[in-house]
């Protein structure tokens, strides 16, 4: 049992008074002060009557109460806490960051899409007006948009290690705050 309360306390708490570790017996009817604490030991003993144990014992006595009540009543945790197995957390943030990361990504392809269409349909009403410029910015947009979608296609049909290195780019592309270990 991890985490007793120290007995003194707790049955100082139950109105017992004690002088160095020694005090009027709660378990029988007590003239002399035979009630002796031992706060090394954690445990009580009466000289009167016998009764010792410790802490959780001395509850269940006062108090009339089971073992799991006692537990309760002094606010004990039976064996270790449960803990969320962190590979779990990892795996549920991967596939957050994943699910988020294709979205985002989707979200830049219409855009970019977009703007090409615009390019598109100037260069379509005017073909001669296409400068060397806006060459330029057509190619620049083709390539986002081939890198978008490369981008995309990995992450939908590639190697799960090249997904997580994308993750690990993208999420400081798209300043997303997540935790270094949910990818490291
Ligand atoms: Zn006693």
């Amino acid at each position: 049992m991890e985490n007793k309360p120290d007995i003194v306390r707790i049955i100082e708490q139950e109105g017992i008074e004690l002088k160095r570790g020694t005090g009027i017996c709660p378990f029988h009817a007590d003239s002399k002060p035979s009630f002796r604490v031992n706060k090394d030991k954690q445990t009580f003993h009466c000289f009167g009557c016998g009764e010792h144990g410790d802490v959780i014992s001395f509850i269940m006595k006062l108090k009339g109460i089971s073992f799991p009540e006692a537990l309760i009543y002094l606010g004990i945790s039976r064996g270790a806490p449960v803990k969320v197995n962190p590979a779990i957390q990892i795996e549920k943030q991967i596939q957050k960051d994943y699910e988020k990361t294709i979205h985002d990504l989707y979200e830049s392809l219409c855009q970019q899409s977009r703007k090409l269409h615009k390019v598109r349909i100037k260069v379509k009403e005017s073909p001669g007006a296409l400068t060397e410029q806006g060459a330029a910015y057509f190619a620049g947009l083709m390539g986002e948009l081939a890198e978008i979608e490369f981008k995309i296609d990995i992450l939908l049909k590639g190697y799960f290690e090249d997904k997580i290195n994308l993750l690990r780019g993208e999420r400081n592309a798209f300043g997303r705050e997540i935790k270094q270990s949910a990818v490291a």
